[in-house]
């Protein structure tokens, strides 16, 4: 079916877009120029994040304006205006100094969406050091794969998440010298090894000077999922902040009025870039919600906060599609000026439903914690083709590639099927994986930067997603890497091989599906199947395999490599591709 392109009317909204002429801002756009549009640090010091977050603006008007309403899960709601973010991000900064934490050092957050999450980012970009958030929902393998890789010397987290996710790896983490737990007052007094960042916070000084930052400087470490080997940490600096405060103006299209709201994780890139970064430099009121998704909570979330731009994900429109229009006409939601979408690919039907349930339709783009910022996007102002991500950013040029045999890269047409590729310089560009050279290294070839995602552009400049060219799972927009999965998986002492896939899901987008064959002599069971799926889960938590199937033996190259597309193949009932490099099955 062709959906039709939902055309915008100039003058129809009552406010003007920031990026009112796509072409024309795209052909005199230089980021020089852009970068006049941020404050940096006072003295001509350089550029630090949290400035252009917070300190820029609890210096100047917005001092008392909102800049962040917490919604709490049992309904406490608690405000912090700029001046008063600004101040506790000071503590924290100053609670780092007394640790003597430095200049690059990691401090990882494993918390739920608390407000102390917040001032912990805030405060770490201020003292310099690097930020990571981990996504509360890991499970302890990939909570310890990641802070050992990131070498986290600091950890924020909670008595519980604590108890749960790290005491026990302690031991095989000795670089983390600092745990400091929040909230739990009496209850994070007694654990051992660790300290109340409540009584460290209290204890702090409410002045800081932000140190000299080069807008190189280390600020942000992401963690993503690789087909083969270990998480890559993405490394991200303080320049990245031009791409969120420009995106948030022109993919988001924030006016100072709005009330904003992400519904991201900050775990997951997203909801850092977009979920603490974006809205605050741009110095509009951001929500955040301490609770998971649940259809009632989030329309009264969108009409009593009277949200006006709102930046979610797929599985999230498309559970509340389940719920009909009906469930949404319940709500005022005539504050909603802006819809936005990220993180999998979404339907067009998804778009069209979004202009009948709110009167505006969802506007996807697209981008990976590589980018660190918004790529590809459909803007306010621009028709949108519902199923399309988009155009590029001014100052982005993308393309759809082929790699060459011998190495080069091959520019496809319009209408071609083929890998997205970007011109690296941006400023919000990971300069590195940890500790991975070679693997950031592959991402390069013929002067741009391949991003695993096959796409095709059409005649009018408009992207639109394929797939991804690897193995990646995509489950409510969470990036999952097999290996990791099946790596835990080849733990269990049953287990001779795994191979973990993901399988089309209407809802998740993907669910992870793993195949198993066991050692000679054990028997396959329904009991042993649920053994191995609990194993999995209190290992992994939410990125453990929803299915498993036994199997007397995985496809394999010769090499030895599990044929994933294969098993996902046969999953799916679909052709069975190039079987040249199989191993001949037993
Ligand atoms: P992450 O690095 O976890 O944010 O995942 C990035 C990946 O999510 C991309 O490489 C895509 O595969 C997928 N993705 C992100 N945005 C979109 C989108 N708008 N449409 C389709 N896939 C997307």
């Amino acid at each position: 079916m062709r959906w039709q392109t939902i055309e915008k009317s100039p003058g129809a909204d009552a406010l003007a877009p920031n990026l009112a002429d796509y072409e024309r801002t795209r052909a005199g756009f230089s980021w020089a120029e852009a970068r006049g549009e941020l404050d940096g640090l006072p003295g001509g010091r350089g550029l630090n994040i949290a400035h252009e977050a917070v300190d820029h603006h609890a210096a100047g008007t917005r001092r008392d304006h909102l800049a962040l309403r917490w919604l709490g899960a049992n309904g406490e709601v608690r405000d912090f205006s700029y001046g008063r973010l600004a101040e506790l991000s000071n503590r924290f900064a100053n609670v780092l100094q007394a640790l003597k934490v430095g200049k690059g050092e990691g401090v990882f957050a494993l918390t739920g969406r608390i407000p102390e999450l917040y001032v912990a980012a805030l405060g770490t970009l201020k003292n310099g050091s690097l930020f990571c958030p981990l996504f509360s929902a890991f499970g302890p393998e990939p909570v310890h794969a990641r802070m050992s890789i990131g070498e986290a010397r600091v950890l924020v987290t909670t008595p519980a998440l604590y108890r749960s996710r790290v005491a026990g790896l302690r031991e095989r983490l000795p670089r983390l010298e600092h745990v400091l737990l929040v909230g739990g007052g009496a209850a994070a007094q007694d654990v051992p090894g660790t300290r109340d960042l409540d009584s460290l916070m209290a204890g702090a000084s409410a002045e800081f000077v932000i140190p000299p930052t080069d807008p190189e400087d280390w600020a942000l470490l992401h963690f993503t999922s690789g087909t083969t080997g270990r998480p890559k940490g993405a490394i991200h600096v303080h320049a990245a902040v031009l791409v969120h405060h420009l995106t948030g103006r022109y993919a988001l299209d924030l006016h100072p009025e709005d009330v904003f709201w992400c519904t991201a994780d900050p775990g997951w890139v997203t909801g850092t870039s977009y979920g603490i970064i974006a809205p605050l430099t741009n110095g509009v009121t951001s929500i955040v919600d301490e609770e998971e998704f649940e259809p009632e909570r989030w329309y009264g979330i969108l009409q009593d906060q009277k949200v006006t731009v709102w930046y979610t994900a797929p599985t999230a429109i498309r559970m509340l599609m389940k719920y009909g229009d009906e469930l949404a006409r319940h709500y005022d939601l005539s504050r909603l000026r802006f819809l936005a979408s990220v993180g999998e690919p979404l339907n067009p039907e998804a778009v069209v439903w979004g202009a009948e349930a709110f009167g505006h339709p969802f506007h996807d783009n697209w981008w990976q914690t590589e980018t660190g910022g918004i790529m590809i996007s459909n803007y306010a102002a621009m028709a949108v083709k519902p199923g399309s991500m988009g155009k590029p950013l001014p100052g982005v040029e993308a393309a759809v590639v082929r790699r060459r045999e011998d190495g080069g890269i091959d520019t496809l047409a319009p209408g071609e099927q083929g890998e997205l590729a970007l011109r690296p310089g941006w400023p919000s560009m990971f300069r590195g994986y940890l500790h991975e050279e070679a693997r950031y290294e592959k991402c390069f070839a013929g002067g741009w930067y391949l991003t695993g995602d096959l796409a095709r552009c059409d005649e009018d400049g408009y992207f639109w997603f394929v797939g991804r060219a690897d193995d990646l799972i995509k489950s409510s927009g969470h990036l999952i890497g097999p290996f990791e999965v099946e790596s835990v998986l080849m733990e269990h002492p049953a287990v001779a091989e795994a191979g973990v896939i993901g399988k089309p899901d209407p809802m998740a987008g993907e669910v992870v599906k793993a195949f198993v064959a066991l050692k000679p002599g054990i028997d396959p069971d329904e009991a042993l199947r649920r053994e191995l799926l609990g194993f999995a889960r209190k290992r992994l938590g939410a990125v453990a395999p929803r299915e498993l199937d036994f199997q007397p033996s995985l496809p394999k190259t010769r090499s030895g490599k599990i044929m994933r597309r294969l098993l996902k193949a046969r999953e799916l009932g679909l052709p069975e591709g190039d079987l040249s490099t199989l191993e001949a099955e037993k």
